[in-house]
């Protein structure tokens, strides 16, 4: 599939009447429409088992959903065969909660990898690798092994590993789930800062909603299977509203 541009007035990421069952008994989305625009961050908050994971798993075409339509980049991915889906995943980069990060790789070589795997040669890279895990705090730990790092500074190398190759869309998973409330703070800097200076559009699924409300973001709140909208205004308010 030839790449396409994303024309200035197309959601990144677009669901249409969404529904995904696990199998029967087991609807979790039931009706989620929601759209994302160029450069937007936005959080995704929910109860625990409400499906936030699984909108996020739809949003990097992990999984088809039942009913409704995902489009992303302004392609409806409906009918694409899986082979088509490549290019459009590489334009995410993913934040998983538990890192997910070879152990037998330093900090380097985990966020060199999707470099690797594209083909690219080191000395293109070497440089754009360091700098990143610089900004991110971890420009003396280039060689550390993941199992030597600590929640926060193993989360930061996942966060560099998401942003190497520059993508359009960043889906981060409770990112701030195994860290304390300073390290999450920094967390989320990062993400702001990639917003702002590169344009990245962002959606953080999250159920910290201290973070939440301190971030002034907009707020897709899921619940029942269906998604609401909450401006980032009405979200200070909300004191005692549970994740
Ligand atoms: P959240 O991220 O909001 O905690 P999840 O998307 O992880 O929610 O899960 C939503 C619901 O779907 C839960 O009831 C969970 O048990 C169920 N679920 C998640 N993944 C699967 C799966 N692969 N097979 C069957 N049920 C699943």
């Amino acid at each position: 599939m030839r790449e396409q541009a994303l024309a200035a007035d197309d959601p990144v990421l677009r669901l249409d009447r969404v529904g995904l069952s696990y199998g029967p008994e087991n609807d979790v989305l039931a009706d989620v429409s929601l759209s994302l625009t160029p450069g937007s961050l936005t959080f995704l908050t929910g109860p625990s088992g409400a499906g936030k994971s699984t909108l996020l798993k739809l949003a990097y075409l992990g999984l088809r959903p039942t009913a409704g339509r995902v489009s992303l980049f302004g392609v409806d991915t409906t009918h694409l065969r899986r082979r088509d889906l490549a290019p459009l995943r590489r334009r995410i980069g993913v934040v998983f909660q538990e890192f997910r990060l070879l152990e037998h790789l330093s900090a380097y070589e985990n966020v060199a990898l999707p470099l690797r795997v594209l083909g690219a040669q080191e000395r293109t890279y070497r440089e754009d690798v360091i700098e990143l895990l610089t900004w991110v705090g971890l420009g003396d730990r280039l060689e550390a092994r993941p199992a030597t790092l600590s929640g926060g500074e193993k989360q930061r190398v996942a966060i560099a590993r998401a942003v190497v190759v520059k993508p359009d869309l960043i889906l981060a998973d409770e990112p701030t789930g195994n860290v304390d409330e300073e390290m999450g703070d920094r967390l989320f800097r990062l993400f702001r800062e990639l917003n702002k200076r590169l344009s990245t559009t962002i959606l953080i699924a999250t159920h910290d909603l201290a973070l939440v409300r301190k971030a002034k973001a907009d707020v897709l709140r899921l619940a029942d299977g269906m998604v609401m909208r909450v401006p980032a205004s009405a979200m200070a308010a909300r004191k005692d509203e549970p994740a």
